[in-house]
Protein backbone atom coordinates (compact mmCIF):
# COMPACT_ATOMS: atom_id res chain seq x y z
CA UNK A 1 0.00 0.00 0.00
CA UNK A 2 2.50 2.44 1.10
CA UNK A 3 4.50 1.41 -2.26
CA UNK A 4 1.52 2.33 -4.11
CA UNK A 5 0.82 5.79 -2.19
CA UNK A 6 4.55 6.28 -3.20
CA UNK A 7 4.05 5.93 -7.03
CA UNK A 8 0.94 8.28 -7.32
CA UNK A 9 2.81 10.98 -5.34
CA UNK A 10 5.97 10.60 -7.85
CA UNK A 11 3.56 10.66 -10.78
CA UNK A 12 2.13 13.99 -8.80
CA UNK A 13 5.16 15.42 -8.89
CA UNK A 14 5.88 14.43 -12.05
CA UNK A 15 2.82 16.54 -13.47
CA UNK A 16 3.17 19.45 -11.61
CA UNK A 17 6.76 19.65 -12.39
CA UNK A 18 5.04 19.57 -16.40
CA UNK A 19 2.93 22.25 -15.19
CA UNK A 20 5.35 24.46 -13.57
CA UNK A 21 7.48 24.52 -16.82
CA UNK A 22 4.53 25.35 -18.86
CA UNK A 23 3.13 27.91 -16.62
CA UNK A 24 6.66 29.72 -16.53
CA UNK A 25 7.04 29.99 -20.09
CA UNK A 26 3.48 31.36 -20.53
CA UNK A 27 4.68 34.29 -17.64
CA UNK A 28 2.43 32.86 -15.40
CA UNK A 29 5.27 32.74 -12.55
CA UNK A 30 2.51 32.80 -8.92
CA UNK A 31 0.86 29.65 -10.56
CA UNK A 32 4.24 28.32 -11.79
CA UNK A 33 5.57 28.92 -8.09
CA UNK A 34 2.49 27.11 -6.26
CA UNK A 35 3.09 24.04 -8.63
CA UNK A 36 6.92 24.26 -7.80
CA UNK A 37 5.75 24.31 -3.64
CA UNK A 38 3.04 21.65 -3.91
CA UNK A 39 5.49 19.49 -5.56
CA UNK A 40 8.45 20.47 -2.99
CA UNK A 41 5.77 19.64 -0.03
CA UNK A 42 4.92 16.45 -1.86
CA UNK A 43 8.94 15.02 -2.20
CA UNK A 44 9.24 15.93 1.26
CA UNK A 45 6.17 14.06 2.56
CA UNK A 46 6.80 11.19 0.55
CA UNK A 47 10.65 11.09 0.94
CA UNK A 48 10.61 11.31 -2.99
CA UNK A 49 13.81 12.25 -4.72
CA UNK A 50 13.46 15.46 -6.57
CA UNK A 51 17.55 16.03 -7.66
CA UNK A 52 16.67 15.90 -11.02
CA UNK A 53 14.20 19.13 -10.90
CA UNK A 54 16.63 21.33 -8.78
CA UNK A 55 18.67 23.14 -11.11
CA UNK A 56 15.23 24.32 -12.60
CA UNK A 57 14.07 26.08 -9.79
CA UNK A 58 15.12 28.36 -7.12
CA UNK A 59 15.36 26.72 -3.96
CA UNK A 60 14.35 29.69 -1.77
CA UNK A 61 11.39 31.44 -3.67
CA UNK A 62 10.35 28.62 -5.92
CA UNK A 63 10.91 30.56 -8.86
CA UNK A 64 10.74 28.84 -11.89
CA UNK A 65 13.96 29.63 -14.22
CA UNK A 66 13.25 30.34 -17.86
CA UNK A 67 15.67 32.16 -20.01
CA UNK A 68 15.09 35.30 -19.04
CA UNK A 69 14.80 35.04 -14.89
CA UNK A 70 18.36 33.52 -14.36
CA UNK A 71 21.55 34.01 -15.24
CA UNK A 72 24.66 31.48 -14.87
CA UNK A 73 27.96 31.42 -14.59
CA UNK A 74 30.35 28.30 -14.98
CA UNK A 75 33.07 28.34 -11.93
CA UNK A 76 35.86 25.85 -11.79
CA UNK A 77 33.83 23.35 -9.65
CA UNK A 78 30.66 24.12 -10.15
CA UNK A 79 27.88 26.54 -12.06
CA UNK A 80 25.84 28.80 -9.94
CA UNK A 81 22.71 30.55 -11.22
CA UNK A 82 21.29 33.41 -9.62
CA UNK A 83 17.49 34.16 -8.81
CA UNK A 84 16.55 37.06 -10.19
CA UNK A 85 13.63 37.46 -8.02
CA UNK A 86 15.49 37.00 -4.86
CA UNK A 87 19.15 37.05 -6.21
CA UNK A 88 19.89 33.18 -4.43
CA UNK A 89 22.60 31.73 -5.86
CA UNK A 90 22.20 27.57 -6.86
CA UNK A 91 24.82 26.03 -7.36
CA UNK A 92 25.38 22.82 -8.91
CA UNK A 93 27.74 20.02 -8.95
CA UNK A 94 30.34 20.56 -6.00
ZN1 LIG B 1 14.63 33.03 -6.15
Amino acid sequence: MAAQTKKIAQKRIEYLYELAKRWSTQQRTRDAKTAIRHMRKLATKHLLSIRTYKRDYCKNCNNVFTATNMHVRIKKKYRAITCHECSWITRIGH
